[in-house]
């Protein structure tokens, strides 16, 4: 595993994470959507299977029930087990209805291989029980109202008064890091800020317009953004440490742009596939929209979100 990991995927959630509906609750947004071709979807990858036994799911809730705070509920969600201090019902909620609803989607989607270990999903209340509780719970105090993934605790922690979304954005992550460790930091902070604000379109997982797009249009007015090949040049620790505020969103909306073209899933499958001699993802980003000229590529792309509406 990349020893930067952690602190990148910390990073993220400095920079980038910010609250968000659990939208796939939520009726469809208003964004204009072109229409979706319909293109042949490989064949789902072939994952292995998942490494934790009942057996070790047993001894992890029983490790875990000897330092869990009272009052609250635990539930297990394979590849995860939810804690969480709201009521026993709402916590078994947000496991089906966000965490499962989510999880069995992007597996579907994208992820063959669950994450190598347990992992933790902390739903804590309020802002305070966030607060304390990482502190006591983890040592440090959060540097973000929202949430995080922290690969070395092995444990999703989220301020959940502040809507699932983030908790969507932030399962994306470990599963990236199961089967696509060398992804970079565009790509990654890419699709989990696509499905912040998701929703089932037939049985597929679907990102919708959010509040990250008027600071893109802005940027697009201005002429401020850097071109996709320097955008998915950026190294990871680059990509956080330099933002010029719009890295999130651009890949996102590059993302969904794909996806309302039907392009997503393949361009990941191509780019996973190639992702040795395209560690970038540039190429095969040209090569799965069939575009030799990017800049005109961008002009177009950028017409297309200054069409976009949220909310
Ligand atoms: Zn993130």
């Amino acid at each position: 595993m990349n020893s930067l990991w952690t602190p990148l995927i910390l990073a993220c959630c400095l920079l980038g994470c910010t609250p968000a509906e659990p939208t796939h609750l939520m009726a469809k947004g208003p964004g204009v959507r072109p229409p979706v071709l319909q293109r042949a979807i490989p064949e789902p990858l072939r994952g292995r299977p998942h490494p934790a036994r009942s057996t070790d799911y047993a001894k992890h809730l029983r490790l875990l029930r000897q330092r869990l705070p009272n009052g609250f509920t635990v539930v297990l969600e394979p590849p995860f087990v939810v804690i969480g201090d709201e009521s026993p019902a709402r916590v078994r909620q947000r496991a089906a209805g966000t965490v499962r609803w989510a999880v069995k989607r992007l597996k579907r989607a994208y992820f063959p291989d669950d994450p190598k270990h347990i992992l933790d999903i902390w739903l804590f209340k309020d802002g305070r029980s966030y607060r304390e509780h990482a502190k006591r719970l983890f040592g440090e105090m959060p540097d973000t109202p929202y949430g995080y993934y922290s690969s070395s605790d092995r444990a999703l922690v989220m301020n959940i008064s502040t809507g699932g979304g983030t908790l969507v954005h932030e399962i994306v992550h470990p599963f990236m890091e199961a089967n696509f460790p060398s992804c970079p930091a565009w790509f990654n902070e890419g699709l989990g800020s696509l499905y912040e604000q998701s929703a089932s379109r037939g049985q597929q997982i679907i990102g919708l317009t959010n509040w990250r797009l008027a600071g893109l249009q802005r940027a697009i007015r201005a002429a401020r953004l850097p071109s996709f090949e320097q955008l998915t040049r950026t190294s990871s620790r680059a990509f956080y440490d330099r933002d010029p505020g719009t890295n999130y969103a651009q890949a996102r909306y590059l993302l969904y742009y794909l996806q309302e073209r039907g392009l997503l899933r393949r361009y990941y499958r191509v780019y996973h596939a190639q992702r040795r001699r395209d560690p970038t993802g540039y190429q095969s980003l040209r090569q799965v929209l069939g575009e030799t000229d990017m800049t005109r590529f961008q002009k177009r792309w950028e017409r297309y979100v200054l069409t976009l509406q949220f909310p």
